[in-house]
């Protein structure tokens, strides 16, 4: 985004995920990489009952299947709304970065907020990209998607 002349500023929102430590932690790793590139950081306070409530009846769909629709459409409704209260003329979703998450899917349910940008950061090479760079910097690999519901058995 840097070398196409955007000015990105980091928005973490995800009430998604569980629990609040987690999300602490992923919180930590992005300050990481907002201080190596020098962006600005916004964080939305952690509150998930909401988030549970619009995901409620689809606690036992697979992996990206309904729940996981259910809560792209919330996280991108949050970004969309904190665009619009501080007057950003464009949002985009990290979703996208990741061989897990069909970046389609997100592009559907983006198209409802008028700020979205379709940006696919699969393409050219963009999730094995990130994989250097969360090397370089040390960040944290989470090992499930994010919610109670994608936790690992063991
Ligand atoms: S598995 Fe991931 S994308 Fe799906 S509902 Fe849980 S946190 Fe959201």
């Amino acid at each position: 985004m840097l070398s196409d002349g955007w000015k990105p500023t980091l928005f973490f929102s995800n009430s998604n995920i569980f629990p609040q430590e987690e999300a602490d932690r992923r919180y930590e790793a992005l300050l990481i990489v907002a201080q190596a590139y020098k962006l600005p950081v916004i964080r939305e306070l952690w509150d998930h009952g909401p988030w549970l409530e619009a995901v409620s009846g689809l606690e036992g769909e697979k992996e990206g299947g309904k729940r996981c629709e259910a809560c792209f459409a919330y996280n991108l409704n949050e970004a969309s709304r904190k665009a619009e209260e501080l007057g950003f003329e464009h949002f985009c979703t990290t979703l996208t970065v990741s061989r897990f998450k069909n970046s389609k899917v997100i592009f559907r349910l983006g198209e409802q907020f008028p700020r979205f940008e379709k940006l696919d950061f699969k393409k050219k090479g963009g999730f094995d990209r990130s994989l250097v760079l969360s090397r370089e910097l040390g960040l944290y690999r989470q090992r499930y998607c994010g919610c109670e519901f994608s936790l690992p058995s063991s």
